[in-house]
């Protein structure tokens, strides 16, 4: 007997509360949040459309894991904790192991920050998932785009271009050490720990999902600056080192997007004040555009990343 809609969001995605906030969480026509004082929601969606945003044949595991991950990467860019999230899901029908596999890779990530789900929408139709993701933010304190003043050092967290290398491995680039890369595209770690370490101490924040180059763009065309990056500077692993020396594909690293990394300015004198893993990569300037200092020449880098009507 095939699950009608009730019965399929109960048994799939309904679990009890464990955030403070949820004061009604699935079963009514709203949910509740409550938003302590001195805090502000950040809140913000993210939708995944088959045969754009995932392959045909993704594991579900993978899909219902990322589509929560680049949901809470954008709060983690802001520096808000998150507390709670709404799904929409269309599907074509109700394939129960699919839908089995799917939660198990959502809640996995849930629990490990103890987001509640606290409704959505269930319709039929072409596999399209969004993500409606909510946290808090102490006021004032909230990472925009628009912080970030001339002088500041550009920081990013953890390496840069493995999820470009995932996707090139999906595509068919053969590579000796592909793990880590397959594992940081169809799972990518959202920085939640890293954006609550910085929100009090950086001034302008983006998660990288389109590409360093275009990321960063944002922040300086937001903020009304530009800025010099040290190509060398940029952190990568040693498997996209060796994609790099292979293919001469140089730009990857700029231009792949997915990697859910940090990219965020402060001031010099409050880089002491913070510890997690991060590299400096360049400095925000007066003058506008992105210029790219590479094997000592000093080059403007034209900034494209991807771009869904173009
Ligand atoms: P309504 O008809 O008022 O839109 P629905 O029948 O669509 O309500 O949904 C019933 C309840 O289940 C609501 O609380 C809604 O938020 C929740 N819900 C629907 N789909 C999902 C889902 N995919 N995940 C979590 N909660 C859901
Ligand atoms: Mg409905």
């Amino acid at each position: 007997m095939v699950l009608t809609e009730f019965n399929l969001i109960k048994r799939f995605f309904t679990r009890p509360a464990k955030q403070g906030s949820t004061q009604l969480s699935v079963g009514d026509d709203c949910a509740l949040l409550v938003v302590p004082e001195g805090f502000e929601l950040a809140i913000t969606a993210d939708t995944m459309v088959e045969g754009v945003h995932f392959f045909v044949d993704v594991d579900p595991v993978h899909l219902g894991y990322k589509l929560l991950a680049v949901n809470l990467s954008d709060l983690a860019s802001m520096g808000a904790e998150p507390v709670s999230v709404t799904l929409a899901l269309t599907m074509p029908k109700v394939d129960e192991l699919w839908l089995e596999r799917f939660a198990q890779g959502l809640f996995s990530l849930a629990d490990k920050y103890a987001v509640d789900l606290i409704g959505g929408d269930t319709t039929s139709g072409s596999l399209t998932l969004t993500i409606q993701a909510m946290g808090l933010v102490p006021k004032q304190q909230a990472l925009l785009r628009s912080a970030a003043k001339v002088g500041d050092l550009i920081y990013v967290t953890g390496c840069i271009g493995d999820a470009g290398l995932g996707l090139k491995i999906k595509q068919g680039y053969v590579c000796a050490d592909d793990l880590q890369a397959l594992r940081r595209f169809n799972m990518p770690e959202p920085r939640v720990a890293e954006g609550l370490a910085i929100r009090s101490v950086a001034n302008a924040c983006v998660d990288i999902s389109d590409g360093l180059a275009a990321d960063l763009g944002h922040i300086l065309e937001k903020s009304g600056v530009g800025a010099s990056l040290d190509y060398q500077d940029i952190p990568v692993s040693s498997a996209v080192f060796e994609y790099i020396s292979a293919t001469h594909d140089w730009r990857m690293p700029l231009i792949a997007g997915d990697d859910y990394e940090l990219c965020f300015t402060i001031a010099p004198e409050n880089i002491g004040k913070i510890n997690i893993d991060c590299t400096c990569i360049g400095i925000i300037e007066q003058e506008q555009g992105l210029r790219l200092v590479r094997e000592g020449r000093v080059s403007d880098f034209v900034i494209g990343g991807f771009e869904h009507f173009s």
